[in-house]
């Protein structure tokens, strides 16, 4: 497969495609430094580099365009960024005080349609590349002037749709720009026959597995699950939990739980000890999503009472639990709503 950019690749791979154009392999040291620890956005930047392979360009460095900025009350940043061919992205940064986290779309558009979600809305356009994934990284680092400490893998698209450049992305994180891998968390709504896969592919290609695996279950019984998300009609609720405890078998880690809240749809008491009794025996984390609204549907954000009540549910029953607190809600924070609305909003 053709080379598309040079952002992704490693040291080493740096060194050989240096030597095949017929530079010392050096070169390659100084394109890995300028392109992950200066963050440099165009050959013109790495002045180490001689004037005429500058001018040259070779291959593209694999940095984008950002088409727009916003900046929430509460220092949310979100970001539109444009691919090479034209399509445009979000990224999300998301800072506390100890951490930076980056929420990064791993496709742009998504085909799972789940309803409540408006990068659902329309559709999957493509794939990312693992430099368009890393690129996001990048950039909310330089917008922010702020090392990233987190990476969730939250933002448009199925990961598990791109489970290769995904991993080749994360590989990336952790070794070019020295993230850990316990801090990168990879979201994905259940793709059947995926799961097991992903475990095994990034022991295959990276060593190890250590990132986190959240998966967006939203019920606590397939009926339900299946209203909210359609593709759930292929992938049965048992075969999906069978299927995690095979990644936890494989990858020696533990799975966390997402579920959204929906005001009067999937957040009664009584849903909550269902969820509880479906994920038992995980030991693992349910992280609770108070619904953010998006224009084209009528669901309800849940009364913060009823979120209290659902948490404290799960707690009772020994489930670990977080409830999500909405960043940047000013800003439009339902992934995929920047988007539809600098196209009009179809
Ligand atoms: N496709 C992956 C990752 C992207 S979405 C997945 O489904 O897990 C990341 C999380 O945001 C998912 O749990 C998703 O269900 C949730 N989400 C999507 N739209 C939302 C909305 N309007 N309000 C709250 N959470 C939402």
């Amino acid at each position: 497969m053709a080379l598309k950019a040079l952002l992704g690749l490693s040291q080493a791979q740096l060194e050989t495609w240096a030597k095949d154009q017929g530079l010392p392999p050096f070169r390659g040291r100084q394109l890995h430094d300028w392109l992950y620890a200066k963050g440099a956005r165009h050959w013109h930047d790495i002045t180490v580099l001689p004037a005429a392979l500058r001018q040259q360009e070779p291959l593209p460095l694999g940095r984008s365009n950002e088409l727009e900025r916003h900046l929430a009350q509460d220092g949310t940043l979100k970001l539109l960024l444009a691919t090479d061919d034209g399509l445009s992205l979000e990224t999300v940064g998301i800072p506390t005080r100890d951490r930076l986290t980056v929420c990064v779309s791993s496709q742009v558009g998504c085909p799972m349609a789940c309803r409540f979600c408006a990068t659902g809305k329309e559709g999957l356009q493509r794939s990312l590349e693992p430099h368009e994934i890393v690129d996001q990284v990048l950039t909310v680092r330089e917008v922010m002037q702020r090392r990233p400490s987190h990476v969730v893998f939250m933002g448009m698209g199925e990961p598990l749709l791109n489970s290769d450049h995904v991993l080749t992305a994360i590989d990336c994180l952790s070794r070019d720009l020295g993230m850990a891998m316990r801090q990168i968390t990879v979201s994905t709504v259940g793709v059947p026959n995926t799961l097991p896969r992903l475990a095994e592919l990034a022991l295959e290609r990276l060593g190890r597995a250590q990132f986190t695996l959240a998966v967006s279950l939203h019920a606590p019984d397939q009926a339900l699950r299946e209203e909210l998300i359609p593709t759930a009609r292929a992938y049965p609720y048992e075969q999906l939990l069978e299927d995690c405890r095979h990644y936890v078998a494989i990858s020696g880690r533990r799975v966390s739980f997402e579920y959204i809240l929906l005001g009067n749809l999937n957040d009664s008491p009584r849903q909550a000890q269902a969820l509880a009794e479906q994920v038992r025996g995980f030991q693992s984390h349910v992280n609770l999503i108070p619904y953010n609204p998006i224009a084209e549907e009528e669901f309800q954000r849940p009364e913060p009472a009823r979120v209290d009540a659902f948490a404290a549910a799960l707690k009772q029953r020994g489930v670990a639990v977080s409830v999500r607190a909405s960043r940047g809600l000013d800003q439009n924070a339902a992934c995929g709503q920047l988007r539809r609305q600098r196209k009009g909003g179809r």
